[in-house]
């Protein structure tokens, strides 16, 4: 860096910094500001352009262009260059403005007369706040210097607004204040009103100008050796990190020790800025290379550089994740993502999830559908807008959220949640009702179960039973292996808050997307199809007989129902049950009691278990079908990836075969089945399962109202008919005969 540069760079950023101090509103500091940018970088022209709303980009003060154009010239985001370095995010420098495609002439502005052109993004950590711009009547391109000392002061407007030094006289359309729509995914359904409370709030920046480069220089050296050291002892505490775990805490590690982040910073704080406005200035632009990343192993990358430079700015303001500030009264969490241990230690206070990323098979997801609270992902961007106690709502149904809703759409919104509140109330009339159709057909509903917090809605829901219980979610939020007494103690608390009702563990389904974080990894190309649930178990038998004996030890002196997840051919269970019968006999030899009554049953979860020998299905006390893993490799279709996750409908006539396929199999051998994944708590898929002869499904506990009440206003045998007929017909989906049939069931029930 050229020393003229250096000390220029810095006495502009100082000007800047007194011209913050000075006294005055918002619009005198910005027309002060181009003033001294203009001058500083020996051009004619220097305009700030701010976000008026998230398309629109508003010319807030000149030094140089017609004084009439402030607060009159907009663009739209995209339009001419200065919306075209908005989109980017990134730097447009040229000597011949009107040759660059997009180029828009503005007369009001009296621009032509300016060929050269340099335009920079006012960004902080990726949120763009707005582009400022100097032009030169020299027909010059300005130098690589020049373009870094104006980003640097770019990234000083960005503290100085986020700070709200441009607020009054309409200079600085704020960006927090207007009503936000995120259009994100489904996580889990539902509806809720609160205000948001962010996972990691943002940390503010009082000084993002440093008056000493040295000290500034050590300040930056100093938070690097405390960062440095926070990584060495993360690595040194995960156990058994595996190959996978080793390369992600070694890319923290390389990024952490990178010679060319950190000189990048120190050149920052040469031009000026103070240490954490250096780390910040960086981290926006990778934040900026992070959107237009498509490789998902570089994307992964950036994402660690991102948390490096969140921790390293927290060292250096000493700003933790606890604000100090209480939290809301209806907290409706925001993150980018968030680990199952997190998100339980959050606890039931919480009334929504709103993640930037996720997935619906993720640890999170599976932790909010325990806690039954909305759970929308993939709401891009929301946490560059959000702040905490922002009004916001969450439709877990569309994946939509509104952050600061207009009035009218939050009143919408509470007539949807009093409605679902009046339905809910419908539903617990029905509690003790049993789900029987109206042609006499009783089915038996259960609830789906993986938290200790999840059993007092066996009460309320009116479930007969737990038909699922993932145990894997004690072995996902701890960072060792449980040990057999804590689970031994846990799932006998189950047992006593069932209170008499059937509880089925389901042993445990890790690998795939449920990794364990102690647990050695082995890199496999197709997880969901690799090494996972009972091939883990048979393979490393410690954890599961440990599991075992975990469960006869709480099951003692009272009946113990178990089951195999994902077993795929007959010998995976028979050595299942083999180990089982051997824990037995151990128990058994050193005197402890034993389960007063056994029933041991297998996970359908592979298309391959429904073609298996008669003999299987004798070998099994029931099948529960895990219908989302067993539509995935039916479909060939990731249950995980939104692209293809919902092209195949439950309801087509090759996957109710398969189903109608299996029932008449378990039937003919006289082996109780019934049906756990998600689909059982939808009412249509449910009343179709019910109509091919499924008589017991199990869900998550908010569905058994709807389904009970769908079930009792129906005739089976009808719906059965046009199923068949559907069938005959040749149709492939049957959902428009099913919901055609259930809707006049519905018209009818509520006309008599
Ligand atoms: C299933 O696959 O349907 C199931 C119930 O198991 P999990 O969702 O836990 O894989
Ligand atoms: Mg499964």
């Amino acid at each position: 860096m050229p020393e003229r540069t250096e000390s220029e760079s810095r006495r502009l950023l100082r000007r800047l910094r007194d011209s913050l101090a000075a006294p005055g509103g918002g619009q005198d500091r910005l027309d002060r500001i181009t003033h001294h940018i203009a001058d500083s970088m020996r051009s004619q022209v220097c305009s700030v352009y701010l976000f008026r709303d998230a398309d629109t980009l508003e010319l807030c003060a000149t030094e140089g262009l017609r004084a009439e154009a402030v607060h009159r010239t907009r663009l739209r985001l995209g339009e001419g260059l200065v919306g075209r370095v908005a989109r980017t995010g990134r730097p447009i420098n040229t000597a011949d403005a009107p040759a660059q495609p997009g180029f828009r002439y503005m007369p009001e502005t009296g621009e032509e007369v300016f060929p050269s052109f340099l335009g920079v993004p006012i960004q902080r950590v990726g949120e763009k706040l707005g582009v400022l711009v100097v032009q030169s009547r020299e027909a010059r391109e300005y130098t690589e210097d020049e373009v870094y000392g104006l980003e640097v002061v770019a990234m000083v407007l960005a503290e100085m607004a986020e700070l709200g030094a441009f607020l009054g006289n309409e200079a600085q359309p704020s960006t927090h204040r207007f009503p936000a729509v995120f259009r994100g995914d489904t996580g889990q359904e539902g509806a809720a009103e609160g205000q948001v409370w962010l996972h990691e709030p943002r940390v503010v920046i009082t000084n993002p100008v440093g008056d000493d480069p040295d000290k500034e220089r050590a300040r930056l050296a100093e938070a690097v050796a405390m960062l440095r050291q926070t990584v060495d002892q993360m690595v040194a505490e995960t156990e058994m990190p595996g190959a996978e775990g080793e390369a992600v805490l070694e890319a923290y590690r390389m990024f952490a020790n990178s010679k060319s982040w950190l000189r990048r910073m120190e050149e920052d704080i040469d031009l000026g800025l103070s240490a954490e406005a250096a780390v910040e200035k960086e981290q926006s632009q990778a934040r900026a290379r992070l959107e237009s990343a498509a490789d998902p192993y570089l994307r992964d990358r950036l994402h660690d550089l991102d948390d490096l430079s969140n921790r390293l700015l927290r060292i250096l303001t000493g700003q933790g994740s606890d604000t100090g500030g209480a939290m809301p009264a209806n907290p409706i969490l925001v993150a980018r993502n968030i680990g199952p241990a997190e998100l339980l230690d959050y606890g039931r206070s919480l009334r929504g999830v709103v993640l930037e990323e996720g997935s619906v098979g993720s640890h999170a997801a599976i932790v909010a559908r325990a806690l039954a609270i909305p759970l929308v992902i993939h709401a891009a961007r929301i946490r560059s807008e959000a702040l905490n106690g922002d009004p916001i709502l969450v439709d877990g149904d569309s994946g939509i959220v509104h952050l600061r809703p207009e009035e009218t759409v939050a009143a919408a919104f509470r007539d949807k949640i009093a409605m679902q509140a009046e339905a809910q109330k419908m539903y617990a009339g029905l509690r003790d009702l049993p789900a029987t159709a109206r042609c006499g057909t009783t089915v038996r509903l259960c609830m789906n179960a993986g938290l200790m917090a999840d059993l007092p809605s066996l009460e309320g829901s009116g479930a007969e039973g737990v038909g699922l219980f993932r145990t894997e979610l004690q072995f996902l939020t701890r960072t060792r292996v449980p040990r057999r007494s804590e689970l031994a103690a846990l799932y006998a608390r189950v047992l006593d808050n069932a209170h008499g009702k059937p509880v089925v563990f389901r042993t445990l389904d890790i690998g795939s997307d449920k990794v364990l974080p102690y647990m050695k990894r082995i890199d496999e190309p197709n997880p969901a199809m690799g090494w996972r649930a009972i091939r883990v178990g048979l393979d490393k038998r410690g954890v599961l007989q440990m599991q075992l004996q975990a469960l006869i030890r709480a099951a003692a002196g009272r009946p113990l129902h178990l089951m195999f997840p994902f077993v795929a051919d007959a010998t995976e269970f028979a050595s299942a049950r083999a180990m089982l019968d051997e824990q037995l006999e151990r128990e058994a030899a050193t005197g402890r009691p034993l389960p007063t009554e056994l029933q041991v049953g297998a996970m359908l979860e592979t298309p391959s278990l429904a073609f298996a020998a008669p003999a299987f299905f004798r070998q099994c006390d029931f099948i529960s079908i895990g219908g989302n893993d067993l539509k995935q490799f039916f479909f060939a279709a990731d249950r995980e990836n939104e692209r293809v996750r919902r092209r195949y409908d439950t309801l087509s006539a090759p996957f109710l075969n398969l189903i109608e396929m299996i029932v008449a199999r378990c039937d003919a051998e006289g082996v109780p089945v019934s049906f756990c994944g998600e689909d059982a708590g939808r009412p249509a898929e449910a009343a179709a399962f019910v109509a091919l002869g499924l008589r017991s499904l199990s869900m998550r506990p908010a569905s058994i109202g709807p389904v009970k009440s769908l079930i009792r206003r129906i005739d089976i045998g009808e719906l059965r008919a046009v199923i068949d007929a559907a069938r005959a017909a040749g149709e492939t989906n049957l959902r428009p005969a099913v919901t055609a049939v259930l809707a006049r069931a519905s018209a009818s029930a509520s006309a008599a």
